[in-house]
C-alpha cells in the first residue's frame, strides 16, 4: 500500500509554501504528537504551517512542546498548497478540518492503520509501523529535515501512547532504535513519562471505579466488557479524552482475549473501543462488520442504537469469535 517513497514525499514538502496538517477527531497521543512534530520541522523549513484538529489541543496533551500551535480549525475557510493527512484511516475522520481548506493542490497521507483506503495524491501506509510518529521520524531522518528536542518530544510521545509505553507487539527493535535517537535528540524520559502516565485527573479514577462496577465476563471469562453511559459521564463531569486507555484494565486480566468498551454518546450512537491479545481475534474485522475499523489487536466503530442494544449486538459477535477461535 505504501506507493509514495519518501523521496517524493520529502520534495513536495520542500517545493510547496502553505501546508494544513490535519488528523482524525478525538484525537490520541499519535495524532497530536505527529502533527505538531511535522508542523514544527515545516516550520523550521519557513513553511506556512496551519495545524487543526476538529477537538483543538486535549488538556492531558496540552503538554506537548508548542501545543498551543494546534488549533481547532477556523470558520473561514484558507487556501493551502497541501493538505497532510497523519493517523487518518478514513477521510471523513477528518472531520470539519477539511471544509477550512478552501483550495488545494496535494494530499498526502502518511498513516498506519490497515485498513486506510489510500485517499490522497501521495499516499504512505505503513501497517507494520506502531505508530504514525515512527513514520515520520523515518521520514523526517531520510529526507533530512529539520528536528529538534520540541520535535523530538513530540515524537517520541506519539510513539510511546500508540505502543502502550512499548509493550504492544508491533513494538520492533528499529522502535526502540528510534526511541534511543529521540533521546539523544533532547527527550527527557522521566519528565516527559510523567507528564503523560502520572498526571491523570482525579475524575479518571472515579470513573474507573465506576466502569469497574459495570464489569462483566463472557466465553469463559476470555470476553471482558464495561460501559459508559451518559449518567455517569454526566455525573462525574468527565471529558471524552478521560476513557483512553482505561480498556486496558480489561486487557490485562490473565485470561482475557477480548477488550470491549462502551460509551454511550449523545448522538444516539454508542462508541466501541476494542482490544484483542491473540493474533487469532481479529478486531478489526469485528469493528468492520459495524462500520468500524483499525488494527487486528486495536480497533473501534461507532454504533446507532441504545447502550444496551448495541452491548447485546456486539458482544454476540464477540463471543461467536472468541468460541470459534479456540
Ligand atoms: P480506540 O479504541 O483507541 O478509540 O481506537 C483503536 C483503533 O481503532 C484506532 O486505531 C482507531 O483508529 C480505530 N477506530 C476507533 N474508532 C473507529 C471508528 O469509528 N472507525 C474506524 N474506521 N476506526 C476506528
Ligand atoms: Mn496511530
Amino acid at each position: 500500500m505504501s506507493a509514495a517513497k519518501f523521496e517524493e514525499i520529502g520534495q513536495a514538502l520542500r517545493e510547496n509554501q502553505r501546508f494544513a496538517v490535519l488528523s482524525h477527531v478525538r484525537p490520541d497521543g499519535d495524532a497530536l504528537g505527529s502533527q505538531l512534530a511535522l508542523g514544527l520541522s515545516l516550520k523550521k523549513l519557513d513553511k506556512e504551517v496551519q495545524i487543526w484538529n476538529e477537538d483543538g489541543m486535549l488538556e492531558k496533551y496540552s503538554f506537548l512542546p508548542q501545543a498551543e500551535l494546534l488549533i481547532k480549525p477556523p470558520g473561514e475557510p484558507e487556501d493551502v498548497d497541501v493538505i497532510v493527512a497523519l493517523d487518518t484511516a478514513i477521510q471523513n475522520r477528518l472531520g470539519t478540518t477539511l471544509q477550512a481548506v478552501r483550495s488545494s493542490k496535494l494530499c498526502i497521507n502518511i498513516d498506519h492503520h490497515p485498513s486506510n483506503p489510500g485517499y490522497g495524491d501521495l499516499v504512505h501506509i505503513d501497517p507494520k509501523a506502531p505508530a504514525t510518529g515512527q513514520i515520520l521520524f523515518e521520514l523526517i531522518k531520510s529526507q533530512k529535515l529539520p528536528i529538534d528536542s520540541a520535535i523530538a518530544e513530540n515524537l517520541y510521545v506519539a510513539i510511546s501512547t500508540d505502543t502502550g509505553s512499548f509493550q504492544y507487539p508491533n513494538t520492533t527493535a528499529r522502535t526502540f532504535e528510534i526511541a534511543a535517537e529521540l533521546v539523544r535528540a533532547g527527550v527527557d524520559i522521566g519528565r516527559v513519562s510523567q507528564l503523560i502516565y502520572e498526571n491523570y485527573p482525579r475524575r479518571r479514577v472515579e470513573l474507573l471505579r465506576d466502569l469497574l462496577g459495570t464489569m462483566r465476563f463472557e466465553a469463559n471469562d476470555r470476553v471482558a466488557s464495561f460501559s459508559l453511559s451518559l449518567g455517569m459521564a454526566g455525573k462525574l463531569g468527565i471529558l471524552p479524552e478521560d476513557n483512553e486507555g482505561l480498556i486496558d484494565h480489561l486487557r490485562a486480566i490473565r485470561g482475557v482475549v477480548v477488550a470491549v468498551f462502551f460509551e454511550e454518546l449523545p448522538d444516539g450512537k454508542v462508541r466501541v473501543s476494542m482490544r484483542s491479545k491473540s493474533e487469532k481475534v481479529n478486531v478489526c474485522a469485528i469493528c468492520e462488520k459495524f462500520g468500524g475499523g483499525g488494527h487486528v489487536l486495536a480497533a473501534g466503530a461507532r454504533v446507532r442504537g441504545s447502550l444496551a442494544e448495541v452491548e447485546k449486538r456486539i458482544l454476540e459477535e464477540v463471543r461467536d469469535v472468541v468460541s470459534r477461535s479456540s
